[in-house]
């Protein structure tokens, strides 16, 4: 072996990471958590290679992003374990470290809610406190299959069925998990964990899966490193959209309607900027609006596959007696494919392009609802543009360049992620060629940063999405672009091509802001509620400061009736209405006062301090900004 200092260890052979700290000192084998070689990071208990080149990690890397990964993904093994003992019948899925901590996905017989993530926690640190070893395994495929068939653990199983390579196990205490690791030696190098919130998440990240509860935490080496971590999530908690919708008289959400926000007159504001600027763009791109039904019979869902595949997610309407139960359109796909066959077409009529902004209902499990992020209630941008094969390249450059002009507008940089052909698929391998050709074209030729899922598109096509974070570094899907093949021929859509024969349109299914719902989410923890003036609901507060000065206050917001104006009556005093102001995050306030006239007032702008502008300087500087 060879040490970083270039120094050369002699270990007998198949000596593992954990000799090979030993051969050094007893001290570092007792701090040891890692062993790093060429970049690649090994569990200590594996045999080391010949001639590699090792650095042993210890306790004291402490911010070494892999020693920190190997505490925190050890932590995840404890919440599993914590889980499984509090809640009997609990399922487990996989339990990765992220950037800043850690999460792991299960599925709950019942939901729970992050009022139960203290006891959760309280339960990890008992495990502490008794001492948790890990002792790693390696089985037969078989074996594990068994063992975690009669555990009850569905995903298990799965997960080892399509593992590749050797099956390993790590235990500590009375559980034992699938895993690859590496894991620490055991649990005393953990000196702080926290759990950090809950959200939802699809079994293999697939929409069409089980929805399962995703919990978050995070651990550090030491105590004042998660002090100092936990700060900082307070300030991403202030621009928390949970927090500042409600304060800013945006939205709410109330348990009458789970998973649907109220959108209070503000909020509104907010929205049709957003479906006014989506109207614009779209016109200006060829886009056709049009709006479809929201209850369909249960046959189409049938024909679009979603009864199939998504019924769990769907709601059903039980009409009259007799007649056939109805469901509530989860997407809008179906409604689209019957208006395209509603009409012969031909190849003159592709690209067509519709666009529809409809309320969609899609029934996602109470303990997964995050504020706007996820809802029950989805308002999607959405689009399917039908086209021939030969038009694919084009489209998808033009929708891609829309995206990146949406979201520069908002000063948002997506991570975009492409999913490629999974190994159960339709379609041929030519298709498949094109299809992921034009995708990936299309997110060069515009210098999009983008990922390779390999094997994650849908089983109908290969797809773009874009990823946005939220401000407690929780990541969302925003946009999708996807290519699909099966859906015209599902129901039976064709066109007359210039040859004179019929022939199936591809159709491309995209949401370019994604969820309205979501966007306003992202937006207001983006701006942290200081939204931008053309997207603010109050663009000017006009504040009298006697009782003298409300009729010239009056006068002035009377003036300014392009903008969204309004005049603070109440009986506060000045300086309280300023701050009240501010705590709202208006962008302009106007003082007005015995030394304020037209052509001289006292301005505010957010964030700034007073100064004096005309009337006329503050209507242009108004107009060059919304
Ligand atoms: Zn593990
Ligand atoms: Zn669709």
């Amino acid at each position: 072996m060879v040490l970083p200092d270039s120094s050369e260890l002699e270990l007998p052979e198949g000596a593992t990471g954990l000799d090979a700290a030993a051969a050094i000192g007893p001290k570092l084998a007792e701090q040891a958590v890692l062993v790093r070689s060429n970049g690649r990071v090994q569990d200590l208990r594996l045999p080391l290679e010949e001639g590699q080149q090792i650095q042993i990690l210890t306790t004291r890397d402490k911010d070494d992003p892999d020693a920190l990964a190997v505490l925190r993904h050890s932590a995840a093994h404890l919440l599993a374990e914590a889980v499984r003992r509090l809640y009997p019948g609990v399922k487990i899925a996989i339990g990765p470290p992220i950037e800043n901590g850690f999460y792991y996905d299960f599925e709950f017989p019942e939901p729970i809610s992050e009022a139960d993530l203290p006891r959760i926690e309280e339960e990890i640190r008992r495990e502490l406190q008794e001492g948790r070893d890990w002792r790693r395994e390696e089985i037969s495929r078989e074996e594990a299959r068994e063992r975690f068939l009669a555990n009850h653990e569905p995903y298990k199983v799965e997960l080892v069925d399509t593992a590749e390579g050797e099956i390993s196990l790590y235990t500590q205490g009375e559980f034992t998990d699938l895993c690859r690791g590496p894991h620490l030696q055991d649990s005393r190098p953990i000196k702080a964990i926290k759990l950090t919130g809950l959200a939802g998440a699809y079994w293999r990240g697939d929409e069409h899966n089980t929805q399962l509860t995703r919990i978050y935490g995070t651990a550090f080496y030491s105590e004042p490193d998660l002090q100092e971590y936990l700060e900082r999530l307070e300030e991403a908690r202030r621009r928390d959209h949970r927090r500042l919708g409600p304060q800013l008289d945006l939205f709410h959400l109330q348990n009458a309607s789970p998973g649907a926000p109220f959108w209070h007159p503000k909020g509104m504001v907010i929205w049709n900027e957003l479906e006014d600027l989506r109207r614009r763009e779209n016109a200006r791109r060829g886009y056709l609006e049009v709006k479809t039904p929201l209850l369909y019979d249960i046959d189409t869902y049938i024909t679009s596959g979603h009864y199939e595949n998504y019924k769990e997610n769907m709601f059903f309407v039980q009409g009259r007696e007799d007649e056939k139960p109805l469901a509530l359109k989860p997407m809008n796909c179906p409604g689209h494919m019957l208006l395209f066959g509603s009409q012969l077409r031909s190849y003159r009529d592709l690209p067509l392009r519709y666009a529809e902004s409809s309320t969609l209902h899609r029934d996602e499990r109470g303990g997964t609802l995050h504020g706007l992020l996820r809802v029950k209630h989805i308002t999607q941008d959405d689009a399917h543009v039908f086209v021939s094969e030969d038009q694919i390249q084009d489209e998808i450059d033009a929708m891609i360049e829309f995206a990146r002009d949406l979201y520069e507008l908002f000063g948002l940089a997506p991570r975009a992620e492409l999913s490629t052909r999974p190994e159960q698929r339709l379609g041929t391998d030519e298709q498949w060629d094109h299809a992921e050709a034009a995708l990936e074209q299309a997110l060069r030729r515009h210098a999009l940063e983008y990922v390779v899922s390999p094997g994650e598109g849908t089983f109908y096509g290969p797809k773009i999405d874009l990823h946005m974070t939220d401000a407690l570094g929780r990541s969302w899907q925003m946009g999708t672009i996807q290519l699909d093949y099966q859906m015209p021929m599902r129901f039976g859509l064709t066109y007359m091509g210039v040859d004179n024969q019929e022939h199936h349109p591809v159709v491309i299914h995209r949401a370019l802001l994604g969820s309205l719902e979501r966007f306003v989410g992202i937006l207001t923890e983006h701006y942290a509620g200081a939204f931008p003036l053309w997207l603010a609901p109050v663009q000017v507060r006009i504040i009298p400061v006697g009782e003298s000065h409300r009729e010239a206050a009056r006068t002035l917001a009377a003036k300014l009736d392009r903008f969204r104006v309004e005049v603070d009556e109440s009986d506060e005093t000045v300086g309280k209405r300023i701050r009240n102001a501010e705590v709202e995050k208006i962008p302009y306030v106007v003082v007005y006062g015995d030394r304020e006239s037209e052509a001289s007032l006292a301005v505010r702008e957010r964030g700034g301090d007073q100064s004096t502008r005309s009337l006329d300087e503050l209507m242009r500087e108004l107009s060059a900004n919304v």
